[in-house]
């Protein structure tokens, strides 16, 4: 299942179960827009209602998108100050800015602990995992540029450099957590994601290619 606070699956999700959660008829959590965490409302529900399938649930956050960082989180995660205030960055300091950013990356940090915390509820049933995995990075302000999307060949490392996190639950025995550590500072790319997912469920098909697969290290050998 796609659930969606950005944009839209670019196509991704079209034969699958697609909501839309930037609107309060489905987000239960909006103020001056509607917030990533109201994406888990109803979750444990759709959860209970897979008892034994195997279930992938995408949540594609608003997150940090700017330029008007300053409306990406609620008014409690304003723990930076001061903040730029204005869509138009130009009309602000490189301060204002990198703390209205990084208020935005605290409220990130709140929404996948909200996660974390319900795939341990769901712990004792299921083999859980949680993987995060930002779609650019951003600059702002060093060598007077700002955003993202500059073509690859000139963009700074600021926008290709991404941040990526894994969580896993006490049942999922499938990897050696120390394997894994030991790859902490290898580079991966976004080409790596597919495979690792389809090796997270186990997926056979010629399209699988363990080389690419993050977790495929880690695994202990096949008895
Ligand atoms: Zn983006």
């Amino acid at each position: 299942m796609w659930r969606d606070n950005n944009s839209d699956s670019k196509g991704v999700a079209s034969r699958v179960t697609f909501q839309d959660y930037k609107s309060p008829k489905t987000n239960p959590v909006c103020d001056i827009e509607c917030r990533d965490e109201g994406m888990l409302a109803g979750l444990q529900d759709f959860i209970d209602s897979h008892p034994k399938g195997d279930i992938l649930i995408v949540l594609h956050q608003m997150g940090n998108h700017g330029p008007a960082y300053f409306r990406r989180y609620p008014p409690e995660f304003e723990k930076f100050k001061p903040t730029c205030k204005n869509s138009d960055l130009s009309r602000c300091t490189r301060e204002e800015i990198g703390n209205a950013y990084d208020n935005a990356i605290l409220y990130t940090d709140h929404f996948l602990a909200k996660i974390i915390e319900l795939l341990r509820k769901n712990d004792p049933k299921f083999e859980t995992s949680l993987f995060y995995v930002s779609d650019h990075g951003e600059s702002l302000g060093e060598n007077g540029l700002y955003l993202h999307g500059l073509p690859k060949a000139i963009a700074p490392d600021t926008q290709l450099h991404i941040p990526a996190l894994m969580w896993f639950g006490s049942n999922f025995t499938d990897i050696k957590i120390s394997a894994l550590r030991e790859k902490v500072n290898q580079r991966f790319t976004h080409a790596n994601v597919f495979h690792t997912l389809l090796g997270i469920f186990e997926v056979e098909t010629s399209a699988y290619r363990p080389e690419m697969d993050i977790l495929e290290e880690a695994r202990p050998p096949k008895k």
